[in-house]
């Protein structure tokens, strides 16, 4: 799997593939196997000693998720990567592989529902806490480091409503204070944003949105650079998230086309995101490519598209928003993104409903807030099945 130091990212993507099997194959199977034969004892012994290289056991390595995550590494800029059964197993195997009792996380505010039920109610389990900082208003966080804080985590853009963290900044703030710095890229994917280039030392990934972009499987990958991935690695040897081989299979084929896809992903969420702004009926849009947004600036800088996510809420609140749900024809209900079919979501009530009303409200999840992730249907028939929503849910 050498790659020429010449060769481009999204090429990478491609012709990165586990050596023919003999079969003069041009697409790469799959290692359907739990373990690996040895040659003989003294190959057992020094696999295991980890004096030779070369797979024993699928739970440590497989040839499938091996070639996924050299992808995933090439895309993202860094040397190392473990991938996982889930986008959870990689930020539950981060923290427990980094996170020592009495240590601190300080993190966005802005994040996904599990990552927050995890720093709240997971990890004070074994003494490790967190504090939060606004995205805002970064001049605050400065005063929110202690001597125990360990981590700085955020997500960017936010899940769901689209807030940016300025990705330089962060960095430069980890820096000075000596702390390890992780980005949850999953919004952005790297073919739109890629935050080792801002001092990022750990990114993690639920692949189950745009690596996979089909909604197909469920799986996710921590990427980052020798030192920070290696006791990531270690830990995982032991504790088991694997990823399972027909999954890592999957998303390395789904890579293949993680840039084109991105590329209309990101248009037709801005053709849509514009159409929905026009109308006399939706309050507000959120879209990172939108001008409209108050980090516009922000996005054209540490972002090269704005992604498929949009965000926004119609006039009426809660009860049109649920009627507006309901008169979709076209677009699925349903609580993934990152999917070649439109989704609209209903935040408050799942993906965020383990927040209380008052840690929404805190970061802008009101009631009648609809997340889009805008697919690869052709445009013209989104805004057509979300405009015909709209005007049935005014009656
Ligand atoms: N991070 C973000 C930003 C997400 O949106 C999600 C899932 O929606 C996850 C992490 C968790 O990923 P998974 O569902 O693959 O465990």
């Amino acid at each position: 799997m050498d790659r020429p130091d010449s060769q481009n990212d999204d090429t990478a993507c491609i012709r990165t593939q586990v050596e023919q099997s003999g079969e003069r194959e041009h697409s790469v199977p799959m290692f359907m196997t739990s373990s690996f034969t040895f040659n003989d004892a003294e190959q057992a012994r020094a696999l295991f000693a980890q004096e030779e290289e070369g797979n024993i056991y699928s739970r440590f390595t497989n040839p499938n998720v091996e070639e996924f995550v050299e992808k995933m590494c090439a895309l993202e800029g860094v040397e190392e990567g473990l991938a996982t059964a889930s986008g959870m197993a990689a930020v539950f195997t981060t923290f427990a592989a980094h996170l020592e009792q009495g240590d601190e996380v300080l993190a966005s505010r802005y994040l996904f529902g599990s990552t927050h039920k995890l720093l709240t109610q997971v990890f004070p389990k074994w003494g490790i806490s967190h504090t939060y900082g606004d995205i805002h208003d970064l001049s605050e966080w400065e005063d929110l480091v202690t001597p125990e804080t360990k981590f700085v985590y955020v997500e960017t853009p936010s899940n769901p409503t689209v807030d940016l963290i300025d990705l330089e900044w962060m960095g430069t703030f980890c820096d000075r204070h000596d702390l390890i710095y992780i980005v949850d890229n999953c919004f952005a994917s790297p073919v739109l944003q890629k935050p080792a280039q801002y001092g990022a030392d750990i990114i993690i990934h639920s692949a189950t949105k745009y690596i996979d972009g089909q909604g197909r499987g469920v799986g996710g990958v921590v990427v980052g650079n020798e030192e920070y991935l290696e006791p990531i690695q270690s830990f995982a040897r032991h504790s088991g998230p694997a990823l399972s081989p027909f999954n890592a299979w999957m998303f390395s084929k789904s890579l293949e086309t993680l840039d084109v896809r991105m590329e209309k992903h990101s248009r037709s969420a801005l053709d849509v995101a514009q159409h929905l702004q026009e109308r006399e009926d939706v309050k507000f849009v959120r879209y990172p490519f939108l001008e409209s947004h108050p980090q516009y600036e922000l996005a054209q800088k540490q972002m090269s598209g704005g992604g498929g996510i949009l965000s926004f809420a119609v006039e009426g609140g809660i009860e049109r928003g649920a009627r507006f749900l309901d008169a979709l024809e076209m677009c699925s209900l349903t609580a993934n993104l990152g999917d070649s079919r439109t989704i609209a979501t209903h935040p408050a009530s799942t993906t965020h409903s383990k927040l209380t009303e008052d840690e929404r409200r805190a970061v802008g999840i009101l009631p009648g807030l609809v997340r889009v992730s805008v697919g690869l249907e052709a445009p013209e028939d989104i805004k057509a099945d979300l405009d015909q929503a709209l005007d049935r849910s005014a009656q």
